[in-house]
């Protein structure tokens, strides 16, 4: 069987890097982009799919601007 139903954004695999959700801990496993080292060693504040999708906010009629 073939799992082709839906052009799916490229995703990275990030499972040997041990990042871990900043919002539910859970770890991340692939992310939609290279994440990219700090100064400081960590990769910042990352969240997996589930927690990226919940922090978006959503486009209501309010938007967000200077
Ligand atoms: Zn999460």
């Amino acid at each position: 069987m073939d799992f082709q139903d839906k052009p799916k954004r490229q995703m990275n695999d990030v499972s040997d890097l041990g990042i871990t959700c900043s919002e539910c801990n859970n770890s991340i496993k692939e992310l939609p982009f290279v994440p990219n080292k700090r100064q400081d060693g960590t990769f910042g504040n990352l969240y997996c799919y589930e927690c990226n999708k919940k922090r978006k906010p959503r486009f209501s009629g309010s938007k967000f601007g200077r």
